[in-house]
């Protein structure tokens, strides 16, 4: 008989929040566990060659409770998505992080290893198995498009993506797909590939509210720019915003799932909904940000400046060294390049601006230290 390793137990994890799209319960509101958000820094690091930060992630990934291994397989499994020389750079730096960790006396967790692969492993069929359940269709016998043009290419997918890396058992498939989309997202082009992988992310269990949740580690993590794409596909998919992209054709953007502003760089509630950006990649970005009483921002710097556009509600601005100033619906603020500043609501009214700032490497923002209680309160 030919072995064909049952998915049945990753599926049934999954079935804490499986719901088709369109019916996820408004109420649904698990968040992705610390174990599963480290995942994604480690995945999208590794994809886009950004080492020290790699570095970085993969510290807190330990941390976390993340075991060798387990970061170990993240490494392996990017390299289906984004090649084997990251894979193998982002090893590397693993190894350094590893010895330097056992330096100061860090003895970091093994953790388990890989069930071997059955001497009659059939990986044809388990290949065409488990992409069919991540898919949740049959796609084993397609009659159009590239594996018909090019069959070999589909014959690698399924016999080695999804036979021999997907058969490792040290990650599950909820775990896999988190470094999937952790790798997409820090990888630009790759947005119908993006979508394919957050619907089968939806099939595996997990919910919109963790689907969020990932944007927003992106953002907190990683970067704008792989958060912005995130939101962006994310949208797409769950039908927010414009219909289709239609060059030349005028869109109406849907103000899009609201993300809450991460506590590492707000005091307070602060959600920001309605992002925009320009055509071109290097252009304008913004979005409404909206701040409870009492929020704001951290100290931070945007690289080329920033205008705010206030909307509602009464705020507050300050550059550093300069007193508080009072701000009003209609008014409009602007922070020069470099200037380090913070903006939030007044303690006694929430406040919404507009903010509108351009990138430098793919950033709008450098982020500094909290507004302290007392610094606020001046
Ligand atoms: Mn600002």
């Amino acid at each position: 008989m030919k072995t064909v390793k049952s998915i049945i137990p990753a599926l049934a994890v999954a079935a804490v929040c499986m719901v088709s799209i369109s019916e996820t319960p408004a109420g649904t509101n698990e968040t992705l566990s610390a174990r599963q958000e480290k995942i994604l820094p480690i995945a999208a690091f590794t994809a886009n060659g950004n080492m020290p930060r790699l570095g970085t992630a993969l510290g807190e990934g330990l941390d976390a409770g993340l075991t060798v291994n387990e970061i170990k397989e993240i490494l392996i499994h990017t390299y289906a998505y984004a090649g084997f020389p990251r894979a193998l750079n982002g090893i590397n730096t693993f190894m350094a992080v590893l010895d330097k960790r056992k330096e100061h006396g860090i003895n970091d967790k093994t953790g388990r290893e890989a069930t071997p692969v059955p001497a009659d492993f059939d990986r044809t069929a388990y290949g065409h198995k488990v992409r069919n359940s991540l898919v949740d269709r049959d796609i084993s016998k397609r009659t159009s498009g590239y594996p018909v043009f090019t069959p070999v290419i589909d014959q690698f997918l399924v016999e080695h993506l999804f036979a021999d890396i997907f058969y490792r058992d040290v990650l599950n498939h909820q775990e896999r797909e988190l470094a999937t989309i952790g790798t997409l997202a820090a990888m630009p082009g790759t947005e119908a590939q993006l979508k394919a992988h957050l619907r089968v992310a939806m099939n595996v269990g997990l919910c919109k509210a963790q689907l969020e949740d990932y944007v927003a580690v992106l953002r907190q993590k990683v970067s704008e720019e792989s958060a912005d794409r995130a939101a962006e596909t994310l949208n797409d998919l769950l039908g927010i915003g414009a219909p289709a992209n239609q060059a030349r054709a005028v869109k109406v953007i849907g103000k899009g799932q609201p993300t809450k502003g991460p506590a590492a760089y707000f005091t307070g509630h602060v959600t920001v909904a309605s992002r925009f950006s320009s055509e071109k990649p290097d252009g304008y970005r913004g979005g409404m940000v909206n701040f409870e009483a009492g929020a704001r921002t951290a100290w931070h710097t945007h690289p080329f400046g920033q205008t705010l556009i206030v909307i509602s509600g009464r705020g507050l601005v300050q550059s550093e060294g300069e007193t508080v100033q009072k701000i009003l619906p209609g008014d409009v603020v602007w922070i020069p390049a470099d200037e380090r500043h913070w903006h939030g609501a007044a303690p006694d009214s929430p406040m919404s601006h507009v903010a509108i700032s351009a990138p430098r490497n793919g950033s709008t923002v450098e982020w500094l230290g909290h507004v302290t209680d007392e610094q606020y309160a001046n």
